[in-house]
């Protein structure tokens, strides 16, 4: 079987580093907030050319911590709306509702599967206090357009960079495109911790110190309690991990772009519809998503073929349990996305054989 991820594979080519970076740790006898986290968090915002960078627990608290930042500085309050593509992973709405603000929902293109920004200024209300951007699969969305509507309503900008680590818009790396951004660490994401890791960037600095504040119990100075916060750190074995995998990321995109190149050049089947990019840069290549009409018999087909694929993801969070008040409503395009792609294999590790084995069995496929 080609498998849809190997990270052992991944996490194999930096083992003698990463186990270098676990000794350290282990011999430190430091495990929280120590020099591991610093280190990392001032790498990343170099990486991202960021004021500021700061370590959380996962991408979903990230997220939750910038607006409950907001919050407590007085630019939001309970009900006010944020909004949000329709077809995301569930967590970036997650962390609007979790904040009792509401999520307000706008369609993607149909061709980048991003956030269409022709349709944000009709949902804007005197309540709208944000636009929470996702650069999906790994592309970033159009900010040029986002940050211009930003600023006619002043409404501010977070990116959720869960899935984009190191893609540019312009000559700027996502995490430095609006106000703050919200990354994940996730061990299959491009930048993957050994277990669960996020964090936040922004060039504000009050913004910075209010979420460091909130994620360590709401606290600045030790048992001294500003605010009601919660406990979301990066802890240093994980901070360690990925100072390693942080020198490799550009590499592994790299890697990642050449095999979409790859798949870009060589899919001829007029069934199935490849990627629509902008522009090279903007795109780290998280997921090589395809469309087709006969989705579930393609993927079957693959799978007797012995190509693992996955769908990201199966269910529109409009149709989820979790948000019944939402499931009677129509988001179209949305759903048109939700029922007709499939994520293709791709990796830093994947062989050019099993490349062009993926190619040839898509090419063979009617
Ligand atoms: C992975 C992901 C998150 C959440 O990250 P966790 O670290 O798993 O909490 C948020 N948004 C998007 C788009 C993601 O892909």
């Amino acid at each position: 079987m080609i498998p849809f991820l190997d990270l052992k594979s991944i996490n194999a080519q930096y083992r003698a580093e990463l186990i270098a970076a676990c000794t350290r740790v282990i011999d430190s006898g430091w495990y929280i907030q120590g020099n591991e986290c610093n280190g990392f968090e001032v790498e990343f915002a170099a990486y991202c050319s960021t004021k500021h960078a700061i370590g959380v627990a996962n991408g979903l608290d990230a997220l939750i911590l910038i607006l409950r930042a907001y919050k407590v500085m007085g630019i939001m309050t309970d009900s006010d709306e944020v909004i949000v593509p329709s077809n995301t992973y569930i967590a970036s709405i997650l962390a609007i509702s979790q904040n009792n603000l509401v999520p307000i929902l706008v369609e993607p293109d149909i061709n980048t599967y991003l956030i269409d920004p022709t349709k944000i200024e009709e949902k804007i209300t005197s309540k709208t206090k944000a636009i929470l951007p996702v650069h999906l699969y790994g592309q970033t969305c159009d900010m040029e357009s986002i940050n211009t509507i930003a600023r006619k309503y002043n409404l501010k900008v977070i990116e959720d960079s869960a899935q984009s680590h190191g893609a540019y818009f312009g000559n700027k790396r996502c995490g430095n495109l609006g106000d703050a951004s919200g990354f994940s660490f996730y061990p299959g994401k491009n930048l993957g911790a050994l277990g669960d890791g996020g964090a936040i960037t922004t060039n504000h600095d009050e913004l910075a110190q209010v979420v460091r504040a909130l994620g360590n119990y709401g606290s600045h100075k030790k048992y001294e309690n500003l605010y009601q916060g919660i406990n979301s750190r990066l802890d240093e074995l994980q901070a360690a991990m990925l100072r390693v995998k942080l020198q490799y990321l550009d590499n592994e995109i790299e890697k990642r772009r050449e095999i979409a190149g790859y798949y870009l050049e060589n899919i001829k089947n007029s069934n199935i519809i490849l990627p629509t990019l902008r522009a090279e840069d903007n795109h780290v290549w998280h997921l090589f998503v395809i469309r087709t009409q006969n989705r579930d018999e393609l993927q079957k087909y693959l799978s007797d073929n012995s190509i693992q694929t996955l769908i990201h993801y199966p269910i529109p969070p409009h149709k989820q349990e979790a948000y019944k008040e939402w499931n009677s409503k129509n988001y179209p395009i949305s759903e048109q996305i939700h029922s007709q792609i499939l994520s293709l294999p791709i990796s830093a590790v994947q062989s050019l054989e099993n490349t062009n084995k993926i190619v040839q069995a898509l090419n063979d496929f009617n």
